[in-house]
């Protein structure tokens, strides 16, 4: 389970605040390859009839692939970070984000570190199946 191992090696919150960042990091990718889209749209529209226009549509094509690959990733990144962000408060004592994860499976076992309560927090499929 890759959430729950990187969770236990670097804490809630730095977990979190990685996803963050490496999500909108595919978001700007994602914006960059809509333009470089845009602008080779742009330029085949002009030289429909040569060959380079061929390359051109072959190049639009796989920086489109890129840029929903990007978008996908993105829109993953956040939802897995959200979700698992709305268990990640402690029942007891109201304290968010701060335990340490006792075992890595399916349904992430963690300890409140400032009462000691313990609870579970769904990752993978789990996850996915705890929101449906
Ligand atoms: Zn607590």
């Amino acid at each position: 389970m890759e959430p729950a191992h990187s969770i236990g090696k670097f804490g809630f919150r730095r977990w979190y605040e990685r996803q963050l960042t490496e999500g909108f990091a595919w978001l700007i990718t994602c914006l960059l390859c809509a333009v470089v889209i845009a602008a080779g749209i742009e330029s085949v529209w002009s030289q429909l009839t040569s060959w380079r226009a061929l390359a051109m549509f072959a190049f639009v094509y796989v920086v489109g692939l890129i840029c929903w690959f990007a978008l996908r990733r993105f829109i993953m990144l956040l939802t897995r970070a959200e979700r698992i962000a709305s268990h990640s408060s402690c029942e007891s004592c109201g304290t968010n984000g701060r335990y340490a994860v006792l075992s890595e499976t399916a349904t992430m076992r963690v300890r409140c570190r400032k009462c000691a309560h313990e609870w579970t927090i769904p990752v993978g499929e789990a996850l996915v199946k705890s929101q449906a």
